[in-house]
């Protein structure tokens, strides 16, 4: 017999059928139901089935590299985070999180740190991933709303994809907007600096100067202005700013895209003249240190038209984890509370701390990822629990964060296998893995859905959300964290967001309060009583104390660090086809590390070339950070002078293939997000 879940990987959210065999695997179709999906799967979900073993796994407890038991771990952890409290006070203390959580464990270990240690240093992997996006849609809209859905895309007659390799990093949504162009001739634009796989189906690919984007926006801004593609009444019925938006992006000068005249006039056309524009966005534009301001430069052109909220129309984060927006409805952020309410405002604050009946209630946001780890390094943070990531190689500096861990006074780390970062860890806490533990995760358009356990937890491994409820009662909380299933917490977090509801607030499921949680079908979001998966910003009213959206005046910024004769290249991150993360399950699966099976640098034939680099051969990646010694894969999918490595590769399966080793921590000033995506290098034949 078959249970339906939930893909584990990307922020697509994938509906699975599953079959185990009884001997602890099992086969895995695509759910035929699923609205992400459709029975859709892509390489990574496909070969789940190839990832179930004991590999690695952590089966125990661990003190000092050596196994214990839960109760003498559980009881050293409570001890050291109330020492360090007691000693230090609160903000002496972090937790560093991930988007591969899912919600209840987020929302267990929002509620601990912010409700009951009463400190907001609570960071996420997600940081790394969409804080951009969450900064932009706070800036415009009042509240961190998505009003895109998948159906957008399907409906859409223009598609622009902004730093977002879709086909690789999203593949069962390319596989769905390649079938719409398919079956009604959906127009797609590519932006980006390289030619990706996605740019196959692309009826243009603008090629544009690294980090330029808002410029690019700010021209199209000032074409819909010009070319009378402005919606006048709803920008007077529903939006502030236009005048001071299109002011700047009229200030701003659209060659600095470096963009061909005719291709930036060929976009601008089909921009101003099509009315079912979706332009959807990932990290090209998230990770930079102007990331929230080209956020904020696509909401304008949506806002200005009107084009947002409607059926084929409107701005579309599509998120990186499976469970970054999850985790962003718990508030697992330095700067959020809950349920999408704010810390810094006295009403929310004070609603949050009543339902919690919390003890001390932080009312200024935490440290964000960067902050956090340079807290770690100068010894503020003297204790720090990680859950379910791998700073030590996917943070910026990513050395420098692995030094930071281990001269650390107490760290704790909860994960499913042994990483770099679990072996600088004092204690190890055994986490039950994606087949072994229930929850929720809510995917890029909103839609919430079950995980559901389909094998034992192995040896001696634990759900998150209760690990994080027995460190909770050994510190004196033990009714608050009472709760005996991952259902409970669900309802706990459901029941809270109709707060949030009734204070206007975007995020509401309190209609699943009562729900089955074991029959739970996939959900989208808002669902009160009154409603279910509607839509947003259709009809205005928008989450800003006015209703109105907010247009913002922008001025483009290039990366901060520029190529100079020491440091001659622009590094490009990303993903690959087949890796997820610091593949610490894809890498089970040998069918998915066929496709490419070990790090690489792409360059330029030209650049090759002049630097005496021969295919396949190894270079020499160094920046002002530190360095990867890479193959070499001469294309001419990247520009000359700009070069691109993934990101998948550890200390274990490749120790000088860590890129982010080479990233600066240079963040967003608004948002904290690092701007993974344009470091300096230089390169030489090893
Ligand atoms: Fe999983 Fe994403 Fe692939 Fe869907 S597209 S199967 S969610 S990795």
């Amino acid at each position: 017999m078959s249970m339906r879940t939930t893909c584990p990987y990307c922020g697509v959210g994938c509906g699975l059928l599953v079959s185990p065999d009884g001997q602890g695997g099992a086969t895995v179709k695509g759910d035929p139901d699923h609205p992400a999906n459709f029975g859709r799967l892509c390489s990574k979900g496909t070969a789940l089935g190839e990832t179930l073993g004991l590999t690695d796994r952590i089966l125990s407890p661990q003190i000092g590299g050596k196994p214990a038991d839960w109760e003498t771990t559980l009881d050293l952890v409570a001890s050291r985070f109330q020492a360090a409290i007691r000693d230090h006070g609160p903000d002496s203390v972090a937790f560093y999180l991930s988007g591969q959580m899912l919600t209840e464990d987020y929302y267990a270990a929002n509620k601990l740190i912010k409700g009951y240690i009463g400190t907001a240093n609570v960071d996420t992997n997600s940081r790394l991933c969409m804080a951009s996006s969450v900064a932009g849609h706070k800036r415009a809209f009042g509240s961190d709303t998505v009003p895109g859905t998948y159906e957008d895309l399907d409906t859409a007659d223009l598609v622009v994809l902004v730093g977002s390799n879709l086909a690789w990093c999203h593949p069962v949504l390319y596989q769905r907007l390649v079938a719409a162009k398919k079956a009604r001739g959906t127009r797609i634009v590519v932006v980006d600096p390289r030619r990706t796989a996605t740019c196959d189906s692309a009826d243009l690919h603008l090629s544009l100067t690294p980090g330029s984007d808002a410029a690019l926006f700010n021209a199209a801004l000032v074409a819909l202005a010009d070319r009378g593609a402005v919606d006048r009444s709803y920008v007077a019925q529903h939006v502030s700013g236009f005048d001071a938006a299109l002011a700047a992006a009229r200030a701003s000068d659209p060659g600095l895209t470096g963009l061909a005249p005719g291709d930036l006039a060929q976009f601008l056309d089909w921009f101003t003249t099509t009315d079912r524009v979706v332009t959807v966005y990932s990290q090209g534009i998230n990770q930079s240190s102007s990331g929230t301001d080209k956020v904020n430069a696509i909401l304008n052109c949506h806002l200005a038209t009107g084009r947002i909220g409607r059926p084929g129309m409107g701005p579309f984060s599509v998120t990186g984890q499976p469970n970054a927006m999850g985790g962003r409805e718990v508030g697992g952020l330095a700067n959020m509370l809950a349920c999408h309410l704010d810390l810094e405002n006295p009403q929310h604050r004070a609603a949050v701390q009543g339902f919690w009946a919390s003890p001390a209630m932080p009312d200024q946001p935490g440290l964000k990822a960067v902050e956090m780890f340079e807290a770690v390094a100068t010894g503020r943070i003297k204790a720090l629990w990680i859950i379910h990531t791998n700073p030590a190689v996917s943070m910026p500096d990513a050395d420098a964060v692995a030094a930071a861990i281990k001269g650390c006074d107490f760290v704790v780390v909860s994960d499913i296998t042994r990483t770099d970062t679990t072996r600088l860890a004092d204690v190890v806490l055994p986490a039950t893995a994606w087949g072994e533990k229930s929850g929720t995760v809510t995917n890029s358009d909103r839609t919430i859905s079950r995980q559901r356990p389909f094998l034992p937890a192995p040896g001696q491994a634990r759900d998150d959300w209760r690990m994080i409820a027995d460190v909770a009662a050994r510190m004196g909380w033990a009714d608050a964290f009472g709760w005996t299933s991952a259902a409970e917490v669900f309802a706990e977090h459901a029941a809270l967001s109709g707060i949030a509801g009734h204070l206007g607030r975007d995020f509401d499921i309190s209609g699943l309060a009562q729900a089955d949680y074991d029959a739970l079908p996939p959900t989208r979001w808002p669902v009160t009583a009154q409603q279910q998966g509607g839509r947003f910003f259709g009809q205005g009213g928008f989450f800003t104390p006015d209703g109105r959206a907010r247009m913002l005046p922008i001025s483009p910024r290039l990366p901060v660090a520029q190529t100079a004769r020491r440091y001659p290249f622009r590094l490009n991150t990303g993903r690959i086809r087949d890796q997820w993360h610091t593949m610490t399950r894809t890498a089970l699966a040998p069918r998915l590390t066929q496709h490419i099976a070990e790090p690489f640098l792409e360059i330029h034939p030209q650049d090759a070339a002049r630097l005496g680099l021969a295919p396949a051969t190894l270079a020499r990646v160094t920046s002002p950070q530190g360095a990867a010694i890479l193959r070499v894969a001469i294309t001419d999918r990247v520009q000359p002078g700009q070069v691109f490595a993934p990101i998948h590769w550890t200390g274990d399966t490749a120790p000088m293939g860590r890129v982010d080793a080479l990233i600066a921590p240079v963040t967003d000033p608004v948002s904290g997000q690092p701007e993974s995506k344009a470091a300096v290098v230089a390169i030489a034949p090893l």
